[in-house]
């Protein structure tokens, strides 16, 4: 007999998580000794990405970090702190990190992510449920990191960070979620770069302030930052640099790929031409959820995240070996966090070929 999408598994094997706790510089340093080894191979990739940035170059990129410093430090010290520390661990240069992560990221707007959420009146159980595939350059493969982060009176998180430090999904014991796609602004400028926004979020204790910290005033870009909390509210928040719309699932559920849905946003969109890849797995998680709405388990999002219309360009993305190599996607895991529970669902590597195993906060 064939499972039913919405059949629950079992038993899934626990996920091996890092764990750092202490205050924000020990945190950095805990972390960045387990991951020195991920953190120098980013720092390889990120060289080899800058040549396929027109004009960028090393030292730019450092002196653009250097320039952004006091804008991020003025809206989120703790966490530069546990940069220092993390460069301290890994034996990064504080100022190879920061260029690292101030925003050069070429054609980030094609390397999109699905993402699903889905609340209480649409589960089996009445759980709220955030989902979200991991696609991005196929060299980080593996360099995504399982983290358990305590800072010093912050609420603790679980998270899929990039060698273990910036943090592209994640779920805190409060029941707050991230997850999220990049999407591509025709307003970017200088300012707090897209990706500490996410980190923040997990720190939030109420949902106005995960809402808040999702879209700093002053940014030079933005994710589609979906935000989520286990009374069961659901945002999708499609921010460029200026401006935002707070997209909310009045039905229970919602679906986000990469191209902005909200009519507001429709102007800042970079290059429409560009979102087909978007627009079909856009089209198709929505077409997969329908029939499951009211008995949603993290089965059925499972299902979705391996789903192969259109291969390689599909929700489960392959590497597209016609495509140029600074173009190049694939999913690098899928992932299921119940926000009821506080449990996170993560695959291995592409949701096709890998197992998914789960991690508990209680376990
Ligand atoms: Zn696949």
């Amino acid at each position: 007999m064939v499972a039913r999408p919405d059949s629950p598994k079992t038993s899934y094997a626990p996920l091996p998580v890092f764990r750092a706790r202490g205050p924000p510089r020990e945190v950095g340093e805990q972390l960045g000794e387990r991951f020195a080894k991920e953190a120098a191979r980013a720092v390889e990739i990120f060289r080899k990405e800058l040549t396929w940035e027109k004009g960028a170059t090393f030292d730019g990129a450092r002196r653009y970090g250097r320039k952004i410093l006091p804008r991020i430090e003025a809206w989120y010290p703790d966490f530069v702190e546990e940069m220092r520390g993390y460069a301290k661990g890994s034996a990064i240069p504080f100022d190879t990190l920061l260029a690292q992560w101030s925003g050069h990221s070429p054609s980030a707007g094609l390397k999109g992510c699905t993402d699903v959420a889905v609340g209480p009146e649409q589960t089996a159980d009445g759980s709220v449920l955030a989902a979200h595939n991991e696609d991005y350059t196929p060299d980080y493969d593996g360099l995504v990191a399982p983290v358990r982060v305590a800072v010093d009176g912050k609420p603790e998180f679980f998270a899929m960070s990039y060698q273990g430090l910036f943090p592209t999904i994640g779920l805190n014991e409060l029941g707050i979620s991230l997850t999220g796609n990049a999407v591509s602004p025709n307003d970017v400028r200088v300012g707090i770069p897209k990706m500490f926004a996410p980190r923040r979020v997990l720190e939030a204790r109420t949902l106005k302030e995960a809402l808040e910290w999702a879209m700093p005033a002053g940014r030079s870009s933005s994710f589609n930052n979906i935000v989520c909390s286990r009374e069961g509210e659901l945002y999708s928040l499609e921010g460029s640099a200026t401006d935002f719309e707070a997209l909310y699932g009045a039905g229970g559920w919602l679906v986000h790929t990469n191209h902005y849905v909200g009519a507001k946003m429709l102007r800042y969109e970079a290059d429409p031409h560009a979102k087909f890849c978007s627009i079909l797995r856009y089209n198709r998680a929505r077409k997969l959820l329908d029939p499951s709405l009211g008995r949603v388990t993290p089965e059925t999002i499972m299902a979705i995240q391996r789903d192969h219309l259109s291969r390689p360009d599909s929700i489960c993305r392959h590497e597209n070996p016609a495509d140029p190599e600074a173009d190049r996607v694939k999913t690098l895991f899928g992932s299921v966090l119940n926000l009821t529970k506080g449990e996170a669902y993560i695959s291995g590597s592409t949701p096709c070929a890998t197992e998914y195993r789960v991690f508990r906060f209680g376990g």
